[in-house]
């Protein structure tokens, strides 16, 4: 059975019935995680705060003398 990354909670799913896409919510500490692999089974921290700050400033970057 997977177990969060954060927390090491064992998650209450099967990694078989798994499939790419798929949410997972941890029990535990609330995090959210998007399947992103399932051989090997890999989670990706859905993030419910994410803003684009980082594509602004990539925006801004652009701007060289
Ligand atoms: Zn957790």
């Amino acid at each position: 059975m997977p177990s969060c990354p954060e927390c090491e909670n064992n998650l209450d799913i099967e990694e078989e019935d798994l499939e790419e896409g798929d949410v997972v919510a941890c029990e535990e500490c609330g995090s959210e995680y998007e399947v992103v692999g399932v051989d090997p089974l890999e989670l990706t921290k859905v993030d419910a705060d994410y803003d684009e700050e980082e594509d602004d400033f990539t925006e801004e970057a652009e701007e060289e003398e």
